[in-house]
C-alpha cells in the first residue's frame, strides 16, 4: 500500500519497521555527495570537494548454497527517513536506492536492511552523465533515417539518469558423461534396369560415448523484469570479470533495483545456457550428418555466483510530442534506443530500392 506521492499515513509509519538508509555528506560544507564516474570520487555538487573511492576492491564469488537459502523476500513494510530533508516514506522492497519524492535525493538502503539476497558485486558507472549526454547526441545524429530537423536541434537528451539493474553470473565446473549414435552419409552409384546411372545415398551409423569436462566462467543472466531482457542484451557485453565489490559509495546519486527473477530462476536459465554449450561442444568433436540418438547428463561442481548491479543510463527525447527512449551501457557507452524516422527519407530509400530492382530487370532483358 503506497499512498499518493509516496506519503505514508501516520498509521502505516507506526506499523512499519524502519530501514537504515544513508546519504554521504560533504566534509567541507555538509551538502550531499554523489558518485562521480569521471574521477572515481564522491563529489560535492555544491562546493566541488571530492573524496576518493577505493577502486581496488574486487567482487568475490559466493558459494552456491547461499543462493538456495537466501531467496526470501520478507513481506514486511519498511519506512525510510530521507537523510536530506527528513521526509518519511514507504520503501518498495525492490528498491536499493530510493529517490526521495520531496527533495529528489537518493537514499541508499544499507546492505543489512535489504530483503532477500544482498548484492555482492557491482560494475560502477565509468561514464559521467555529461559525457553520456554527449555520446547520446553523437549516436542519434548518426541515425540515417532521423529527420534533419531533429538532428539539428538536438543538443542533449531531455532527460537522462543512471540506474543499476540486477543480474547474476555463475561459475561452474561441469562434467558430462554422454553416449549416442550418429550417422554419416555416403553415396554409391549403379545402373538401373534401363541402364541409367543412379546415385544412391546411404548412412553409416557409429556409436559415441565419453565424458566432457568444461569450466564455465561468469555465465550472465539478467535478473530484472522480463520487459528489460531485450534492452540489457542489446547493451551487452558487460565486464563482469572486473566487477567491484558492492559498495554504497557507487550508488550515491543513482537509483538501483533488486532482482525481479530469483537467484534460483536465474540459475535455471544459466544451466540451460551451459547445457546448450556442452551439447554443441561434444557434437563438434564428431564428423556426422544425422543424430540418431544422443544422451548427456551435465553435472555441476563448485558452482558459485555473483549477484551484481550493472550500470545503465536511461533517458529520452521528445520530438513532435512523441517520446523516444534510449539506454546506454554506463561502462562501454553502447547505446540502444529509438529516434524519430523521417517518412520522406524512408520513402526516397524505398523508391531508390525499387528503381534499382527495376533497372536490373531492364538490364537483364537487354542482355538476353
Ligand atoms: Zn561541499
Ligand atoms: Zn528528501
Amino acid at each position: 500500500m503506497i499512498a499518493e506521492n509516496n506519503k505514508p499515513s501516520e498509521e502505516e509509519i507506526a506499523l512499519a519497521d524502519k530501514s537504515d538508509t544513508a546519504v554521504s555528506k560533504c566534509p567541507s560544507c555538509g551538502a550531499n555527495l554523489t558518485y562521480n564516474p569521471a574521477h572515481a570520487t564522491l563529489k560535492c555538487d555544491y562546493c566541488g570537494t571530492e573524496v576518493k573511492v577505493d577502486m581496488n576492491e574486487y567482487a568475490e564469488e559466493i558459494d552456491f548454497a547461499r543462493i538456495v537459502s537466501g531467496n526470501d523476500w520478507g513481506d514486511e513494510t519498511k519506512v525510510f527517513e530521507c537523510h536530506n530533508c527528513g521526509a518519511r516514506q514507504i520503501l518498495g522492497k525492490r528498491e536499493i536506492s530510493p529517490t526521495c519524492a520531496f527533495c529528489g535525493t537518493h537514499n541508499v538502503v544499507e546492505t543489512a536492511d535489504l530483503s532477500g539476497l544482498k548484492p555482492n558485486a557491482l560494475l560502477p558507472f565509468l561514464i559521467s552523465k555529461d559525457s553520456a549526454s554527449k555520446q547520446y547526441v553523437k549516436w542519434a545524429k548518426k541515425k540515417f533515417f532521423a529527420p534533419r530537423e531533429f538532428k539539428k536541434d538536438l543538443k542533449s537528451p531531455e532527460k537522462i539518469a543512471g540506474h543499476y539493474y540486477p543480474a547474476f553470473t555463475f561459475d561452474s565446473d561441469t562434467r558430462t558423461p554422454y553416449s549416442g549414435t550418429l550417422g554419416k552419409h555416403y553415396y554409391t552409384t549403379h545402373r538401373d534396369s534401363k541402364g541409367n546411372i543412379k546415385r544412391v545415398r546411404h548412412t553409416r551409423y557409429f556409436n559415441i560415448s565419453g565424458n566432457l569436462s568444461w569450466f564455465f566462467n561468469d555465465v550472465f543472466v539478467q535478473a530484472s523484469k522480463p520487459d528489460d531482457t531485450k534492452m540489457l542484451k542489446k547493451l551487452s557485453p558487460y565486464a563482469t570479470d572486473s566487477a567491484h565489490k558492492y559498495k554504497e559509495d557507487f550508488l550515491h546519486g543513482f537509483s538501483a533495483s533488486q532482482y525481479h527473477k530469483s537467484g534460483m530462476e536465474c540459475w535455471q536459465e544459466a544451466r540451460g545456457i551451459m547445457q546448450n554449450e556442452v551439447r554443441s561442444r561434444i557434437l563438434a568433436k564428431y564428423d556426422y550428418d544425422v543424430i540418431s540418438s544422443f544422451n548427456f547428463n551435465m553435472h555441476c561442481y563448485s558452482t558459485t555466483y555473483k549477484y551484481l548491479l550493472i550500470p545503465v543510463y536511461v533517458g529520452h527525447t521528445t520530438y513532435k510530442k512523441k517520446l523516444y527512449n534510449f539506454y546506454m551501457n554506463g561502462q562501454s557507452g553502447k547505446v540502444w534506443g529509438k529516434t524519430p524516422k523521417s517518412p520522406l527519407k524512408i520513402g526516397i530509400t524505398a523508391l531508390l530500392g525499387a528503381l534499382a530492382v527495376a533497372g536490373l530487370v531492364v538490364l537483364g532483358v537487354l542482355l538476353l
